[in-house]
């Protein structure tokens, strides 16, 4: 089966050097020599000023609304993974949906002032599929209306923007380092901030407020990454550049292939994208079922990122429907991008695609497969 990703690996006597030096050293956690490592590595690759690495990003997410001491309710998005919404909820922040814009597919600017409320302290986006956010548009709003600004920024690892890591954006970003994504730590997340003060707060509610030994400053959580997640990250970082091409290639002949077919996300201006998924939007639910079960009989697994649209939790309710992000949700599939994707199993997803969507359209040439590499 072809799925819509494959866990990277990265070189296994690397990471077996890695595993014996924390064999060595008997130092399995609590902000080791790799986690430092790779922190330092992150920071330079990224281009920001902290990175605190943690176990995944959800946590990552929670700890970035404590250090802001965010709550009462956020404005956020509704097209995004649950835990960008889950977390709020989960932090007693009630999430407020205000809809996306319908080529960006990110929160629209447009909608946020709107939903803003009494008792609203923050403006929580997704770089949804990586592609950024109307940072410049929010960081307005956001200052106009004494709001903070949390990206979750789970996709949008090495995505820049005006010359720039998208992470600079917003008073925190965060990121996920989850197995299914681009840069993966095995689990794990980093929280992205450029003020001293934060980063220091972030520290502490990650390690359950111990300043030292003898002293605990208020109340924390576990949110510490492992030596061995570290290892895996530090081989993966070996390889991102490769990584990264590899991605661009694959999505450069989907989008040459398809375009014509499907809607596809229209990127952010200015903006070099990382293509950490390929997203279609298929004319309507019925035709992206049929292409899915078309994918299905072929050997692929495609998946529906992001369904359902996340204004229709039940326990998230009462919510305002919010109408572009529900029409988004029934239309977008995910097509497999991943570093060694075969190019013969890329054309079957291309040539099955294109065969459901061009019903009254001339009929698919495939092309020469030596000729197009
Ligand atoms: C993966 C993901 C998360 C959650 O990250 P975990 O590391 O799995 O906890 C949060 N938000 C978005 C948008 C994601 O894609």
């Amino acid at each position: 089966m072809i799925n819509v990703t494959k866990t990277y690996l990265g070189d296994i006597d690397k990471f077996k050097t890695y595993v014996e030096g924390i064999y060595a050293r008997g130092w399995l956690t609590n902000h080791g020599p790799l986690v430092c490592q790779l922190e330092e590595r992150l920071k330079e690759y990224l281009g920001v000023r902290h990175v605190i690495l943690t176990n995944n990003g959800t946590l990552a997410l929670q700890v970035a609304y404590r250090a802001l001491g965010l709550n009462g309710s956020a404005v956020t998005t509704p097209f995004s993974f649950v835990a960008t919404s889950s977390s709020l909820q989960w932090e007693g922040i009630r999430p407020i949906f205000a809809d996306i814009d319908a080529q960006t597919w990110n929160i629209s600017p447009e909608h946020i002032e709107s939903r803003i409320v009494s008792d609203t302290t923050a403006i929580v986006g997704t770089h949804v599929f990586g592609n950024p956010c109307a940072v410049e548009r929010i960081e307005e709003i956001a200052r106009r209306r004494n709001l903070k600004v949390v990206y979750d920024g789970a996709h949008a690892f090495a995505v820049r923007h005006a010359g720039q890591s998208v992470l600079n954006w917003g008073d925190i970003s965060t990121l996920s380092f989850h197995a299914t994504k681009l840069f993966h730590t095995i689990e794990g997340g980093a929280i992205i901030t450029n003020d001293d003060e934060l980063a220091r707060k972030v520290h502490l509610l990650c390690n359950f407020g111990i300043v030292d030994v003898d002293k605990i400053d208020g109340i924390g959580i576990n949110a510490k990454l492992n030596e061995f997640s570290a290892a895996m990250g530090l081989c993966i970082l070996d390889d991102i550049e490769n990584i990264l091409q590899q991605r661009a290639e694959i999505a450069h002949r989907y989008t040459t292939r398809l375009g014509d077919y499907v809607d596809l996300q229209k990127p952010q201006d200015d903006s070099q994208l990382n293509h950490s998924y390929y997203p279609i939007a298929l004319r309507d639910e019925q035709q992206l079922l049929r292409v899915r079960s078309a994918l299905n009989t072929n050997g692929i697994n495609p998946r529906r990122y992001f369904y359902p649209s996340l204004d229709t939790l039940e326990y998230l309710q009462p919510q305002a429907a919010q109408t572009a992000s529900r029409s988004l949700s029934e239309r977008v599939l995910c097509l497999p991008i991943y570093p060694g994707l075969q190019l013969e199993d890329q054309e079957r997803v291309i040539a099955t695609v294109i065969a459901e969507c061009s019903l009254g359209r001339a009929p698919y040439q495939a092309p020469d497969l030596a000729s197009a590499i």
